[in-house]
């Protein structure tokens, strides 16, 4: 391994020479207080940045054990630093000028969620921190600008790297601590919701909704949100002392209310309860059991092999939906295709919005009913299946509605958004309910769904280099075959698409054989992820990568178009 001054003199050395000169410098240089790697050098000035990675060892970083010791606090600490060192980035980038992307510091880009991001590693024996980032090397015209990387690698890097990724107990020793605590009390919540019969637990005081559409910030002078008594709950969380707030019981759930009340703001902040959130988020303190999917419409995704034969049946071509294939599903069957899935990928609770999904997927009323007599409708709706999917399955269901008065008869819970203000009705919605009788025709038991789904590799991704790019959070090209991620809606951003990207390949690469089925292939993936990080499912140079959920992994590999050709 070479020294930084090793590095000084090759710039020195290749300053003035063609772009691909940079090519030189690639490998592991010392630097008083971490190694930096030079892994990969871009072609010319208007390529992909160059990947750099930094090592610290324990003693270098000196973050206290305590910081790092547990999954959660590791999580919190390493989204910490990215954070840190990216504001320091963005401050410092462009400083160096030149064309194309001369000059560009940076790292990963943080949402408002708290997740694994392969841009930070920190290793929970040694406490060794593993830092990736990307800079664009600079030019002058198509040659090397040798000072100007200089400054980048010797004077930028190190300021940098002093204020975002070194423990200094004075500066920042109670910050990191505090965030260390709310990842405590965080993960407390989550691990004791079931034992307490719950599915999720929205703290008094949250702020669900978000500035805008397109921002995930919390809005400005929003109506905080506040727990009905009767259905408000305390938790001791180890740190912060008693919280309260409003506890869903498993089972199923309605929230009703009028049109703009803030149904659809709760279920959305739900669904985005499986992650964690930044402090000032307004969510900090909505979690959610972290299996739970959001179920939706998507009419025109394809489905393979799945038995959807719990909601349709005897379709009118005479097919079996017992192991289903469309390449342009209906906007029931995608919605029956989607509630298989997240039960094979164990699902524990359901979020669904009557915004979002089939009217006939989810009921039918009796007039319905006589006219067209069951015989000729293949689908039982949904609101057949709620309760027994909960009986018999434990799968609770969270259902935002606002016209169906049908699901009063079947909900254990009924909350009503009256501007922005939870209330629960339970009580005056049974009583009413019970007054007004449903008249269906009842719907013959449900089988556990039983899916078959084990492809086969898919030939094109076997060759040497297939790349994986994902097009912002709304799908991912794999080679040559695009996987639309738009109606995959619990996915966060850019980098988790593509770490979906990857463990796509990775699946049809390493586990597809035939025999593995898709849900064996989704659940070998997030061991792999479990025991060497995300950066597991690829190699070479690394990407910038976000850890996905199981879910997410399963409707990924659910959606190749081409898995049957
Ligand atoms: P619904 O689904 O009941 O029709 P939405 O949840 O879509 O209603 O909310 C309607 C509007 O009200 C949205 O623009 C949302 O941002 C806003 N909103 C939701 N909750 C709040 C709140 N607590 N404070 C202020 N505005 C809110
Ligand atoms: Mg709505």
């Amino acid at each position: 391994m070479e020294t930084h001054r090793e590095l000084e003199q090759a710039l020195k050395r290749i300053h003035r020479r063609g772009y691909p000169a940079y090519k030189e410098i690639r490998g592991e240089y010392r630097f008083p207080f971490y190694t930096l790697s030079i892994d990969h050098v871009q072609g010319d000035p208007f390529a992909s940045p160059s990947r750099l990675s930094l090592r610290l060892t324990g003693q270098q970083a000196a973050f206290p054990r305590e910081l790092y010791e547990t999954p959660c606090r590791r999580i919190a600490l390493q989204d910490e630093l990215i954070r840190r060192f990216a504001a320091g980035a963005q401050k410092e980038s462009f400083r160096v000028k030149g064309s194309g992307h001369s000059g560009l510091i940076a790292t990963s880009r943080c949402t408002q969620q708290v997740v694994e991001r392969t841009a930070c590693r920190i290793d929970p024996r040694t406490g060794e921190v593993l830092f990736r980032l990307e800079m664009g090397f600079p030019a002058s015209g198509r040659s090397v600008d040798g000072e100007g990387l200089r400054r980048m690698l010797l004077d930028q890097l190190p300021a940098l790297v002093k204020a975002s990724l070194l423990y200094n107990k004075e500066k920042d020793g109670s910050r990191f601590a505090s965030l260390a605590q709310m990842a405590d009390d965080r993960q407390y919540i989550r691990d004791h919701l079931a034992e307490r019969g719950l599915c999720a637990f929205v703290a008094n005081g949250s702020i669900l909704p978000r500035a805008s559409g397109v921002s995930d910030r919390p809005m400005e002078g929003a109506v905080p949100f506040f727990s009905p008594p009767e259905m408000e709950v305390c938790f001791a969380l180890p740190h912060r002392g008693e919280i309260r707030g409003m506890g869903i019981k498993k089972g199923v759930t309605l929230i009703v209310g009028g049109g703009y009340h803030g149904k659809s703001t709760l279920l959305r902040a739900l669904e985005d309860g499986v992650y964690d959130h930044i402090g000032g988020d307004g969510r900090e303190f909505v979690i959610t059991d972290p299996s739970a999917v959001k179920i939706r419409a998507e009419d025109g995704r394809s489905v393979w092999h799945t038995d959807i034969s719990l909601f349709i049946r005897d379709l009118p071509t005479g097919r079996s939906t017992r192991c289903f294939t469309t390449r342009n599903a209906s906007g029931s069957t995608s919605q029956a295709a989607n509630v298989v899935e997240a039960m094979e990928g164990g699902a524990r609770v359901l979020l669904m919005d009557e915004d979002t999904s089939a009217t006939n997927f989810l009921y039918r009323d009796e007039l319905m009913q006589r006219v067209v007599s069951p015989g000729q409708e293949p689908i039982i709706p949904f609101l057949q299946r709620v309760r027994e999917l909960y009986e018999k399955w434990g799968v609770s269901t969270i259902l935002a509605a606002g016209s169906s008065g049908s699901f009063f008869h079947v909900a254990h819970q009924v909350v009503q958004m009256d501007r922005y203000m939870p209330r629960d009705i339970t009580a005056r919605a049974k009583e009413e309910a019970a007054r007004f009788t449903l008249g269906l025709v009842p719907a013959p038991e449900g089988k556990a769904p039983e899916s078959r789904r084990a492809p086969r590799p898919f030939a094109p991704f076997r060759g040497e280099r297939v790349k994986v790019r994902a097009m912002g959070r709304e799908a991912v090209t794999v080679g040559k075959e695009e996987i639309d991620l738009r109606q995959v809606e619990q996915v966060i951003d850019g980098e988790q698409c593509a770490a979906l990207g990857y463990a796509l390949l990775y699946a049809h690469r390493k586990l597809l054989d035939g025999r593995c089925t898709l849900q064996g292939a989704a659940y070998q993936v997030e061991k792999i992820m479990d025991e060497q990080g995300t950066e597991g499912l690829c190699q070479g140079s690394l990407p910038f990568l976000a850890r996905p959920r199981l879910a997410e992994v399963l409707a990924c590999l659910s959606r190749l178009r081409e898995m049957d050709r």
